[in-house]
Formats: C-alpha cells, structure tokens, sequence
C-alpha cells in the first residue's frame, strides 16, 4: 500500500509542529506498515519572507533567481523532516523538485508539471525509505529551479499521487477540512463531508485557499481521491470526490489577493490586445466590465496581486488607476436561479454593504466589495443561506 500525506505550511510552522508532523507520519507508518511519500512546504510565513526579501532588491528579479529563492523554503522543511524521522530510528530521504525527478514548462513562478520520474522515487521506496519530498518545484529542461504558483504544494502532493498510483492522498492543514466558507472568519462555517471535484475547483479558484485551484484541477483530471485533514487532531476531514449529491448553495469563497485596473479612454475603443499580452503572459483576468457613454470608455478588470508588476510593464503608457481596496466574494452551488442573487443583494444593501460590481453564472455569484466589507458580508450571506445548519 502506497500512501501520499501532504503538510501545509501552516502545519510545519516552526520546529514544535515540524515534530507533530514528524510523529503523525510514524503513526500512519507504523499503523498501515505502507510506503509512504510526504510532501511538505515551506514553514508558514517563510515563502512570504522570501518574497519580501527579493523586493527589498528589486521589484522585478529575474525569474530564475526569483525561483531559486522562493523554492528554498520548502527545501529547508523536506530536510528537517526526513533528519528528524531518520534521529527516531525511521529510514527516510529528503529530496527536492530536482530530487524527485519533477520535470516542468519553462514557466518560472507558475510552472506546470510535465513529467515525474515514477522509477527513481519507487527505487527509494524500496530501499526502505520514508520519501520526503519538498513541495512547489521541479526543474525545467535547462534543470533550472521552477516553481508552481502559491499553494503550489498542494499539486506537488496530487501529481506524485496521481503517478505513483497511491491508495491515499491525503493533505493536511490547519482546519478540520473544506468548510462552507473560511471557518476562521466565519464561526458558524459547517464542515463539508464530501464535495465534489466541480464545486471544489470553484472554491478554489475563488479564494478558497484550503486546496489550491491547479490541484483539485489535476486531482479531477486523473480521478483522483483527495482527503483534506487537520494536522493538529484526529477528525475525519472532507473528502473531495467525483459525484456527491449537490446542496443548492455549497459555500462561500473570499478572494483577498485581487486588484482592480481602471482604465478610462477619451476613445471610443480601448486597445483590446492588452488581453491577450496579459493572457501570453499567463496573468489570469477576472471580473471584466466596460462602460461606453458619450464616446468615452471605461474599462476595469482584475487580477492577482502576485501579477501586479507584471500587468503594470504590460500595459505601459495607458493610464490607469489601480484600485487595491477591494475583495471578491464568491457564492458557489447549482442552480444560481434569480431568487439566490436578490436575496444576496438585499441583505447587502440592508446593511450597508455597497458591491462594486458583480458577475454571475449558473454556478456562481461573484461580487466586488470593500475590503472593510469582507467579513461582515461571509457573516451576513452564510447566515441568510443557511450554511450553517
Ligand atoms: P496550508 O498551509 O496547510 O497549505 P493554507 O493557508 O494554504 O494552508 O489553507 C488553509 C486555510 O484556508 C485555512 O486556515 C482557512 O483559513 C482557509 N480557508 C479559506 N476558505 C476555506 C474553506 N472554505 N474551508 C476551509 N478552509 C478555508
Ligand atoms: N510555500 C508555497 C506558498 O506559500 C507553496 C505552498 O505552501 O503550497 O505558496
Ligand atoms: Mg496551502
């Protein structure tokens, strides 16, 4: 048998929990007397630190530099891991994204894996060890240090997974699992039992930073079972699988980590080519609107955070003004029907609560509010739509 755990940085935050985790994978070992891969990331906090370093610096390091950089906090947990395993009598290796064989695109910072060399981590496990591999790299084909995109540890533990045909794939974090909405800022969020890959990658991918996007992606992608699970107890967590009948509205999803452009042209047509430059240079855009009136235009979008600098070179010589104090709030389910989105806007309005912009779909609402307005609205929604009983 052939087991996958992956720790969160919020598991591995400091040498204490580092030992917790150390103790959970000698029981898991111990219980199942399986093979086991553990994929950790980087200590909370660091891969942050890392980035505030660069900037100190320069607000445009180079990729590969940059990636050298970021990709060395999870090298740092892989290896005390596999030192502390090996000190309590348990065979084990540390590796990097080099060291297990983990072969990306170019793409620095938001690389996608390409290849995983099953045969190398398999010699290992055969040789008795405990792999423990750092999260959020490979190389590419140069056998420069890649890195994939934050939360990328997430796909580290779900690629690894899904080539070595493991029974379990389970990723630990500081929650008992996937939740209505983010139980930090909502104490009445229930914990989901079961969710399906399709509401998943919509948490996800609206902020839910429990998984990350690409991960559930892949894990849908090879059919793959995913366990979400607290590191610090011994509940059962949430269970991310193919089918699972669907509740009307699953949760609610807060995406802190946006911007927001205004673009306002005194020309009738605002050069839609910025687009696709943004979208060559793989910057995801959301939540578009355009107003034409009078024969001016203007135009806002978002996008991550982590794109800014990037955005900022592409677009060049336009004027803009780039708008920070903004959040996006997503409710997620089936069956977005009209009545789900007024009672949504009236209890907002009631309070206050002014949306800057709103997109819908059949499986979602998304909303641009106030950064202030963040938590008050999470509170106010999960309560009118009953998420909590
Ligand atoms: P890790 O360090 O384990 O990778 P992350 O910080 O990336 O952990 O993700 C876990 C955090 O995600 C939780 O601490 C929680 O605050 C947040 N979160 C946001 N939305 C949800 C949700 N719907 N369910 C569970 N956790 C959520
Ligand atoms: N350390 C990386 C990050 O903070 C990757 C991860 O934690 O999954 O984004
Ligand atoms: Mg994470």
């Amino acid at each position: 048998m052939l087991v996958v755990q992956k720790f969160g940085g919020t598991s591995v935050k400091g040498l204490e929990r580092i030992d917790n985790v150390v103790k959970r994978i000698i029981q898991t070992k111990k219980d199942l007397s399986c093979d086991l891969i553990v994929i950790v990331s980087a200590m909370g906090g660091v891969t942050n630190e890392l980035i505030e370093n660069a900037k100190y610096f320069s607000q445009t390091p180079n990729p590969r530099d940059y990636d050298m950089l970021l990709s060395a906090g999870e090298r740092i947990t892989s290896s005390l891991v596999s030192i502390a395993l090996n000190a309590k009598g348990f065979k084990a290796i540390a590796l990097s994204g080099r060291g297990a064989g983990i072969l990306t695109d170019d793409f620095h910072t938001k690389a996608r894996i390409k290849a995983i060399d099953k045969d190398k981590i398999r010699s290992f496990l055969d040789d008795g060890n405990i792999v423990v591999v750092a999260g959020f790299q490979g190389i590419n084909s140069k056998g420069d240090v890649t890195t994939l995109g934050r939360g990328g540890s997430d796909l580290s533990a779900v690629a690894i997974a899904g080539v070595m045909e493991a029974d379990f794939c389970e990723i630990y974090t500081d929650v008992d699992g996937v939740f209505t909405t983010d139980p930090k800022i909502e104490p009445n969020a229930k914990k989901i039992d079961k969710i399906s890959y399709d509401e998943m990658l919509e948490l996800s991918s609206l902020g839910a930073k429990v998984l990350q996007n690409r991960s559930v992606e892949l894990a849908k992608k090879l059919n793959l079972e995913i366990v979400t699970k607290n590191s610090f107890n011994l509940n059962s967590g949430t269970l991310i699988t193919s089918e699972v009948e669907k509740e009307i509205i699953s949760g609610i999803a807060l995406d802190e980590n946006q911007v927001k452009f205004d673009i306002n042209s005194d020309k009738k047509n605002i050069d839609f080519n910025i687009f696709s430059l943004l979208a060559s240079s793989h910057i995801n855009v959301d939540m578009i609107f355009e107003i034409n009136e009078n024969d001016k235009t203007s135009l806002s979008f978002t996008i991550s955070k982590s794109d800014l600098v990037v955005a900022k070179d592409i677009l060049g010589d336009i004027s803009y003004k780039i708008d920070e104090d903004i959040i996006k709030l997503s409710i997620i389910g089936i069956g977005m029907r009209s009545i789900v989105i007024s009672k949504a806007l009236e209890v907002l309005s009631k309070n206050g609560i002014k949306i800057v912009s709103i997109s819908t779909s059949e499986i979602k609402i998304s909303m641009l509010l106030r950064k202030k307005d963040g938590k008050t609205a999470i509170n106010l929604l999960h309560k009118i739509y009953n998420l909590d009983k």
